[in-house]
């Protein structure tokens, strides 16, 4: 699980994405999320609603992006050891997207709206995933630079 001192950096780093990211325009529910990395760095997200609903973006989502902005791929496909949310449980779309990128035992620690910090294995919150290894790896490597 994670230390109170990683819960305190991915909480601040949530904080920091919801002040200057959060677009809740359409429902007002505000979601911040912070994912830790292989590399033990912590980036932030929150939500981003469009107009159509279908295309927004969740807070999870947009951390997770911002890590792999930020070069979290270099360090390989399961880099996401941990990610933070508040005030809600991951939905059932952003389990399977951050599993994506989840090592076996990655945690999720959910601060909830009542201020219960509670953490979870992601396998438990998403038993028996559709797993990368279920599909052929179609990568062609040495072309990160193309595109
Ligand atoms: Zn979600």
């Amino acid at each position: 699980m994670v230390d109170q001192a990683t819960i305190d950096r991915l909480r601040a780093a949530a904080h920091a994405a919801g002040s200057v990211a959060c677009y809740p325009r359409y429902s007002g529910f505000r979601v911040t999320a912070a994912v830790l990395t292989a590399t033990d760095d912590v980036y932030g997200g929150a939500n981003v609603e469009v107009v159509n609903y279908s295309l927004t973006k969740h807070a999870e989502e947009t951390a997770a992006l911002a890590a792999i902005a930020a070069g979290a791929l270099q360090h390989g496909d399961a880099w996401l050891r941990a990610v933070y949310v508040h005030t809600a449980a991951p939905c059932g779309s952003c389990r399977q997207f951050l599993w994506e990128f989840a090592v076996h035992d990655a945690v999720v620690v959910i601060d909830r709206r009542d201020g219960q910090v509670t953490q979870q294995r992601l396998a438990e919150l998403l038993p028996d995933p559709f797993d990368p290894s279920e599909l052929p790896d179609r990568r062609i490597k040495g072309t990160s630079e193309d595109s």
